[in-house]
């Protein structure tokens, strides 16, 4: 039997052209849209507005649960992490960081409410410091199950989501056209759910990813995962960058900010003698400075759990000074610099580190 679609995968669009199909006025589809994204409601039965014959269609050719289940579990900092089962029986986590951080300087410091989400379960780039990279590629999520972690975190915490970044497990550019269709459905641009100007597409680097994305309007943030200045030490740690290698990033990050004009992001964890030099310093500055960017410092979350081997064995984090003093050192080059606050130490909310101990169960 084919596997029904999951109402929550469809955009605005779509729902006004299913009614339209059904001989229904197109707003009919808006007030299904209004009911699932705004008035969150758990089942078709419930959904208050719409008529019994297009809720009797919608239950015969549509599912309606997004997840099979899902857990929590609180921090003391007052985080919360979300694992969500699939009905693959595979597991994906968000985590939910309530407080400001230093990480958007253009925005208030006290109202945000950011959730980072998942684009697959598990991850087939194999980046050496991550937990999720461990598991391989498993599922590319679906729209339903994208934007659904907005959904249910909404209705867990009793509070509304404002900043949505897809930093989560997975590579969001390798599952593309889901991304894009789960941004339509959190930020359609007559029913707003999410600002774009408050989503962040993060990605490793895959750069026919990040030309598709330049393309969306409005467009969203662009995160870049850099984490080495030069192709011998990026080669190793990531092996993305044997595809697309420094030059070809910087070249993209520079088109997208053409054809944007949203400042970039450069994440980057420093690893004790590896990545963190003076000269790392200075080459970071300057490639912050080839468009409007920002440097944002991670600390490095301990991937013990995971029993690496070769060189995430060997990858080791920096002290806290040494890495204000690195992120002193981007400043005195002339980059500007953030320091990611750490969430949810308690909880095991280190990225896949949940998800990796549900999965292998
Ligand atoms: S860091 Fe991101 S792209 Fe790299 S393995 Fe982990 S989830 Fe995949």
């Amino acid at each position: 039997m084919k596997q029904k679609t999951n109402i929550h995968s469809l955009t605005l669009e779509e729902l006004k052209n299913l009614a339209i199909k059904l001989g229904y006025p197109s707003y009919r589809g808006e007030q299904i849209f209004r009911e699932l994204w705004f008035s969150a409601r758990e089942s078709f039965a419930s959904m208050k507005q719409i008529q019994k014959g297009f809720k009797e269609y919608l239950e015969e050719y549509y599912s309606f649960e997004i997840f099979q289940s899902h857990n929590i579990l609180k921090s003391s900092d007052g985080s919360v992490k979300f694992a969500f089962t699939l009905f693959s029986g595979d597991v994906v986590e968000s985590v939910y960081m309530p407080s400001a951080s230093n990480e958007d300087e253009d925005e208030g410091k006290t109202s945000r409410k950011t959730l980072c989400i998942s684009s697959q379960a598990g991850c087939g780039l194999d980046c050496k410091f991550c937990a999720t990279g461990t598991l391989g590629l498993l599922a590319n999520l679906k729209p339903s199950e994208i934007a659904g972690q907005v959904k249910i975190c909404e209705k867990e915490i009793g509070e509304k989501i404002t900043n949505v970044v897809f930093m989560g497990m997975g590579e969001p550019m390798l599952n593309y056209t889901n991304v894009e269709k789960s941004i339509k459905i959190l930020s359609d641009t007559n029913i707003t759910k999410i600002s774009r100007k408050k989503i962040t597409v993060s990605t490793s680097g895959v750069t026919p990813g990040i030309r598709k994305l330049s393309k969306l309007k409005p467009a969203v943030k662009l995160a870049i995962s850099l984490h080495a200045t030069t192709n011998g030490v990026r080669d190793k740690i990531m092996p993305i960058n044997l595809k697309s290698n420094i030059s070809e990033l910087m070249n993209s990050a520079q088109n997208y900010y053409k054809q944007t004009k949203t400042a970039i992001t450069y994440e980057y964890i420093p690893f004790k003698e590896l990545n963190d030099s003076d000269e790392d310093a200075k080459r970071l500055a300057k490639i912050s400075k080839r468009v409007p960017s920002r440097v944002n410092l991670i600390p490095f979350n301990d991937i013990s759990f995971t029993s690496p081997v070769g060189v995430a064995e060997e990858l080791k984090a920096v002290s806290d000074l040494e890495l204000q003093e690195f992120a002193n050192k981007i400043r005195s080059f002339g980059g500007v610099v953030t320091i990611r606050s750490t969430f949810g130490r308690d909880i095991a909310a280190a990225c896949g580190q949940l998800a990796l101990s549900e999965n292998k169960e």
